[in-house]
């Protein structure tokens, strides 16, 4: 969840990995720290807090001067955050940074202390550093210490490494946490995702699972569990720097927003040919989903989001009964998922540690799967059977914006396919929609500045509120939940999304004139019944704020506010009418002086169960 940097060259190392680290704020982190060899010792500098913390204590008591360490933004898992639990951790000889959970830490820790090792630390962090200087007595060779250790392993890290043997090389290591090895010239790094060195360079190494990297300022050298060399394919970044800055917008989560038209253009676009949808790059056949009985959709958050409105377009389009899964609970309840099943996993990290757990026992089943993935060679997109890259860029803000939208994208363009395949729809009605998905991009953009200044507008109503409800009905209420989640998550105001017909079955008592009611009705077989639960809420004192479309007729003194957006085709409004609900929440958050882009105790990559 959290960042791990390192690096190895000719700059100052202490402004290398603080300035990398900061490219990977959005991951979510409550504590930093760094380690740099300084005259060949190691040295180390650590702070509860952010990464300015961290900055402030070194110009207290100095700047950590040398050419080659490691850095390490820390999400607690185990113990809380403090300056004694941030990383690094040392074991005598041994200093390392970790991301990830270790999962048998405690009988580790009972056989380490059974052999005098003293620990600082409530972390499962500090057990690895004591482990690795054990055996590394042993053996005395790093890499030998290394392997021992990770065979003594249960659970998920990457670990950036330094020994105090071996001045000015770093270690790394992984297994189910992300790390990349950047390639310079006369200057290595490693890290826990491309943001943080494309400041210095585009090419880098994907470490496989159990990899073992040696970093020198003149090379990288990769080693397998077995400690044999493992020749690695050097890959090039396509995004520039600007991908990863602000370009001038005061939080990322607006500058994603406005980067919405291209993210849909850049990810449908190559996966139409003829006018129709053509995923063959995706291993996606007509074949191959001819005979598909059943679908699950698994995800988190938004991602699962995006796939409640899958499921409404693919059991509407391709009428293939749908399930939609939250990850964390579908591996739990023994799913009946088997061979022809298909299996889609939705997640914009491809490390999502519930996703990527659904994604092998679907797989153990003997089912299909599907990963919906926006991190280029990330986990869950190697070892799904199919996959779509969602191209949205990198996404730095917690708050999912492009990426959700993006998602939603492909969703419709799986659904369309699938219906074609299944002789639901034929080829002119199949154009007709995919030509409607590539104008979404430009919709979008007109929804983004039509509905800006009323979306700040209705935000500065609501950033009093203590509780908001969030209504709809079919996709409009996929989209509810959507737009709850992203209220709540950076606003810290309350709110549930709810099926608008299900209030008046318990949740309606809680209406009051204090609690805000926004009511999406953008569907026109809907919009009466709607209409009526809005009536319903309006009577009890709610403050209610309409979302439908331009030309509806609302009807008079139902709705405080009304944000309209074009008419449009009706199954593809989704992606037009997500918008003002991501202004709107973007909007309350800035006015309630929030972080926008790193709201408390939420991290943007959850890669622990
Ligand atoms: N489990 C470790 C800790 O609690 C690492 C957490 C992380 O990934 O940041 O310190």
């Amino acid at each position: 969840m959290c960042g791990i940097v390192g690096y190895v060259g000719y700059r100052d190392c202490s402004d290398v990995l603080v300035s990398a680290l900061t490219k990977l704020e959005y991951r979510g982190y409550d504590s930093a720290g760094i380690a740099v060899f300084e005259n060949d010792k190691i040295a180390v500098a650590k702070s509860k807090g952010k990464l300015q913390d961290l900055k402030d204590k070194m110009e207290i008591e100095g700047k950590l001067q040398g050419f080659a360490g490691i850095g390490h933004t820390r999400w607690a898992t185990h113990g809380e955050p403090s300056d004694i639990n941030s990383h690094p951790h040392s074991g005598k000889r041994v200093t390392l940074v970790h991301n990830g959970i270790i999962e048998n830490y405690t009988e580790l820790k009972d056989f380490l202390i059974s052999k005098k090792r003293e620990f600082l630390s409530d972390t499962d962090t500090e057990v690895v550093a004591h482990l690795l200087d054990y055996y590394y007595n042993k053996v005395q060779d790093p890499i030998t210490a290394i392997i021992d250790t990770m065979q003594e392993l249960k659970g998920s890290f990457a670990l950036g490494i330094v020994f105090a043997d071996y001045p000015n090389v770093v270690y790394a290591v992984r297994r189910e946490s992300p790390l990349i090895v950047g390639i310079g010239k006369d200057e290595n790094f490693i890290a826990s995702d491309v943001p943080a060195i494309i400041k210095y360079t585009k090419d880098y190494y994907l470490l496989e699972h159990d990899e073992i990297a040696v970093l020198s300022k003149n090379g990288v050298e990769v080693f397998d569990i077995h400690n044999q060399p493992v020749q690695k394919e050097l890959k090039t970044a396509d995004w520039d720097v600007d991908a990863v800055g602000k370009c001038g917008y005061p939080h990322y989560m607006i500058k994603e927003i406005n980067e919405q038209p291209n993210a849909i253009k850049n990810t449908v676009s190559p996966r139409i040919k003829d006018g129709l949808p053509c995923l063959e790059e995706c291993n996606i056949t007509t074949d191959s989903l001819k005979d598909i009985k059943q679908i699950y959709v698994v995800a988190c958050g938004s991602a699962m989001h995006a796939g409640v409105v899958g499921q409404y377009v693919i059991e509407e389009l391709a009428r293939t009964p749908v399930t939609v899964d939250i990850a964390s609970e579908f591996k739990y309840r023994n799913p009946l998922v088997g061979e022809g099943d298909l299996v889609i996993i939705i997640s914009q990290s491809g490390e999502t540690a519930d996703s990527l757990a659904a994604l092998r026992l679907a797989k153990n089943r003997g089912a299909k799967t599907l990963a919906i993935v926006n991190a280029m060679g990330s986990t869950i997109a190697r070892e799904a059977d199919m996959l779509i890259y969602t191209h949205a860029g990198p996404e730095i803000s917690v708050a999912s914006t492009k990426a959700y939208m993006v998602q939603l994208s492909v969703m419709y363009l799986f659904a369309f396919e699938l219906a074609l395949a299944k002789g639901r729809i034929d080829e002119e009605k199949c154009r007709y929609y995919t030509a409607k998905l590539l104008e979404t991009s430009d919709m979008v953009k007109n929804v983004i500045d039509a509905s800006t200044e009323i979306s700040q507008k209705i935000s500065s109503k609501l950033i009093t509120a203590d509780s908001l409800l969030y209504i709809g009905r079919g996709l409009d209420y996929a989209l509810s939940m959507e737009g709850s989640l992203k209220l709540k998550e950076i606003s810290y105001i309350h709110s549930e999304s709810y099926a608008a017909g299900e209030l008046k079955h318990g949740t309606i008592s809680l209406i009051t004139k204090d609690m805000p009611v926004i009511a999406v009705a953008t569907q026109s077989d809907l919009y009466e019944k709607t209409v009526s639960n809005i009536k319903e809420v309006k009577a009890r004192g709610a403050k209610v704020i309409m979302i439908c479309q331009e030309g509806n007729d609302v009807p008079k003194d139902i709705a405080n506010y009304v944000l309209q957006v074009p008419k449009f085709e009706e199954l593809l409004l989704p992606m037009l009418v997500c918008v003002p609900l991501q202004l709107i929440a973007y909007y309350t958050a800035v006015q309630r002086g929030n972080d926008v882009d790193q709201p408390r105790n939420l991290a943007k990559s959850v890669t622990v169960e």
